[in-house]
């Protein structure tokens, strides 16, 4: 057979959607890859049904549907506070990672670096190899996930293309203050620099954190650019659409790059998917009250259970420190992954290992999800009470 692309054999497939697999097989619950159990609102799905019988059924404007733009356009200027031209700003994906990909292939020649905080979406790695960038990490230290500015001044001197800024973050659930945006926004023009954002979690927040649209600072709109989706803000994760809003001159470069990868997210989804722009304040609030629940029954469960863990100000993950367990003779050099894998067997709940989103050699964190029902997160919990057990029982035949 003839030799195979060198680019992709740098990377591994995705160790979230690699656990999702593994937790299949074992019909353990998944707390792993993160995605909501639950429907969209039922306005979303009527929309659903009433466009199978109205179309559209055939491509869309390559850059997105006109209604599906404009919405996304108003719903932007509504919580951003910019304006933004849904004739010349926006360019419609195929979900967040699509947008992602496409503004890293958009800003990107072969060589240019990019910085990256760590821990990072794992997305993030392969997209610089596939658009050729070559990653400049800057860790962010937990348990707070502060950077250092000056490490990041450090970063931005050895002459980088673009920043990547996933606000809230997942995994670790920070939330960028406008302070530390700002910071990253004085640095990105002082090294003229893009910011390439991602707030597929803009809208899951917990008091007192607030999401700041970089792009809204004073003085950045002409070098963000914001990629979302409407995945995990109305719970519609395989409807896999996302954009990303820009200056003018950079959407335009983006839309060639989607066109030629994808041509269109699909027609139907972003006319039913119009309805969800257009909900009201109302909405956004249930959904944050919602994911405040999850978040405070979950971190109360794993206090009761003597996990330890930090406090996510956004997004719906959680990390959890295992290096107790790992500091066992029975674990004695042991990975992450390797311990997520005997979790599922053991006690029937999935996690994804952190090991996969530092750059640093980081071996005691697990990310859980919470985007599920009220007794699924019960019935994890009951599960993981049972790993004291299980560990003592390991322990003892060590
Ligand atoms: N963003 C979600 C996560 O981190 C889902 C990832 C995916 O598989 N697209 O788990």
């Amino acid at each position: 057979m003839p030799k195979l692309s060198d680019r992709v054999s740098t990377f591994t497939d995705s160790v979230i959607r690699r656990m999702t697999r593994i937790a299949n097989a074992h019909n353990a619950l998944n707390l792993s890859q993160g995605f909501p159990d639950f429907d969209p609102p039922a306005e979303i799905t009527a929309a659903l049904s009433r466009v199978a019988l109205t179309g559209p059924h055939q491509y869309a404007t390559t850059w997105g549907a006109d209604n599906f733009r404009r919405a996304l356009a108003a719903k932007q200027e509504r919580f951003a506070g910019y304006s933004v031209n849904p004739d010349t700003d926006i360019v419609v994906t195929c979900g967040g990672t699509e947008a992602m990909m496409a503004a890293m292939l958009t800003v990107c020649n072969p060589g240019d670096r990019v910085i990256v905080f760590s821990p990072f979406y794992e997305n993030y790695g392969a997209d610089a190899i596939l658009s050729g960038a070559e990653p400049i990490f800057i860790p962010l230290t937990p348990p707070e996930y502060a950077f250092d500015p000056a490490a990041l001044e450090e970063a931005f001197k050895q002459g980088v293309k673009a920043i990547i800024v996933c606000n809230p973050s997942n995994p670790c659930g920070k939330v960028f203050t406008s302070e530390e945006l700002a910071l990253i926004g004085r640095l990105a023009t002082k090294y003229d620099a893009f910011i390439i954002t991602d707030e597929v979690y803009e809208h899951i927040l917990y008091a007192p954190h607030k999401h700041t649209y970089a792009a809204a600072l004073p003085g950045l709109r002409d070098r963000v650019l914001c990629c979302s989706s409407l995945s995990k803000t109305y719970s519609m994760t395989g409807w896999r659409l996302g954009y990303i809003i820009g200056p003018a001159e950079v959407i335009e470069y983006a839309r060639k790059v989607h066109d030629f990868l994808t041509v269109g997210a699909a027609a139907p989804l972003q006319e039913a998917a119009v309805t969800g722009l257009l909900l009201p304040k109302s909405y956004y609030e249930d959904l944050r009250e919602l994911y405040t629940r999850k978040r405070d029954y979950l971190i109360k469960g794993l206090d009761e259970i003597g996990l330890k863990h930090n406090t996510p100000q956004g997004s719906y993950f959680v990390m959890v420190d295992i290096s107790d367990f790992l500091a066992l003779d029975c674990f004695r050099g042991w990975s992450d992954l390797r311990f997520c894998e005997w979790m599922i067997q053991t006690v029937g709940v999935a996690a994804v290992p952190g090991s996969s989103f530092f750059r640093e050699n980081v071996n005691h964190l697990i990310r859980f999800h919470f985007a599920r029902g009220e007794d699924t997160l019960k019935e994890a919990l009951t599960r993981l009470a049972r790993l004291e057990h299980e560990v003592a029982a390991r322990q003892k035949g060590a």
